[in-house]
């Protein structure tokens, strides 16, 4: 495990529960972003433990509550789990964006209007589905007040203006399918993410 700084007590131990359930796995993956990588942070895995959702959550709650969200936002599938803790923690409804027909939609709510709003993930590594989850509601006249993700994995130079609040920062390899030195190697690829589209 290669983190980058998680020297604070809440890293720890959320990269404590990540080992203990298996949610930190090696191989050659393609990530929910497209990207290829020799690290997957599979935190359903972490999560299917309640009590490590609800750590998780009311650990993330605590670094969004200065922003006053009045309601969190997840994409599905990955951000269901943490949001819906994240949530409960702040005691705010919880709504949820999902692809249909590989378009992010708000597709169960009515769109709750000019309320300020925390964007949540499990884990980022561009942000993609993230930001068309969040410009969904700023759209409609949601004010996008903060992020967060129990992991954030992204480079060093993806979007680093954002101001993106996570529990744990770790620093894997993220290539692109042209420049995989595992894809030259023919190391199988397996594809634990969930965007139908990413290539
Ligand atoms: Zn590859």
């Amino acid at each position: 495990m290669t983190a980058c700084s998680c020297s604070n007590e809440v890293s720890e131990k959320i990269l404590k529960m990540m080992a203990e359930s298996g949610a930190h796995l090696t191989g050659h993956f393609k990530l929910t972003s497209g990207l290829h990588s020799d690290n997957y942070m599979q935190c359903a895995l972490m999560l299917r433990y309640p009590k490590y959702a609800a750590y998780a959550g009311a650990e993330l709650a605590k670094l969004l509550e200065p922003y006053k969200p009045e309601f969190i936002l997840s994409p599905a599938l990955g951000g269901l789990i943490i949001g819906h803790e994240v949530a409960r923690a702040l005691d705010v409804p919880f709504l949820f964006t999902e692809r249909v027909d590989g378009e992010m939609r708000l597709k169960r709510f009515p769109h709750p209007g000019a309320l300020r709003f925390a964007l949540v993930e499990d884990v980022c590594t561009t942000g993609k589905s993230s930001r068309e989850a969040a410009r969904i509601l700023a759209d409609g006249g949601a004010v996008w007040a903060a992020s967060g993700c129990i992991v954030d994995r992204r480079a060093a130079d993806c979007m680093p203006e954002w101001d993106l609040k996570s529990l744990v920062k770790v620093c894997f390899a993220n290539y692109s399918p042209e420049d995989c030195p595992l894809c030259r190697e023919g190391l199988p690829l397996v594809k634990p993410g969930s965007r139908p589209d990413a290539k």
